[in-house]
């Protein structure tokens, strides 16, 4: 199942209807910017596909 991530704060959810993190407002990644390809594990730093970092900085998870 594809999931959307906020590369902003690490916000992740598998609500397709969000497209906006609840946390900081920004648009949600909904799949990595470098190849294109959906993201398909939760809690992931680095794409699965092309090795890419997806999230620009890591805050602990609440
Ligand atoms: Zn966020
Ligand atoms: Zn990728």
């Amino acid at each position: 199942m594809p999931f959307y991530i906020c590369e902003h704060c690490a916000f992740e959810t598998q609500d397709p209807k969000k497209k906006i993190c609840e946390r900081c407002k920004s648009v949600l990644l909904l799949k990595c910017p470098y190849c294109g390809k959906p993201m398909e594990k939760t809690r992931t730093i680095y794409c699965g596909h092309c090795g890419e970092k997806l999230k620009i900085s890591i805050c602990p998870i609440q």
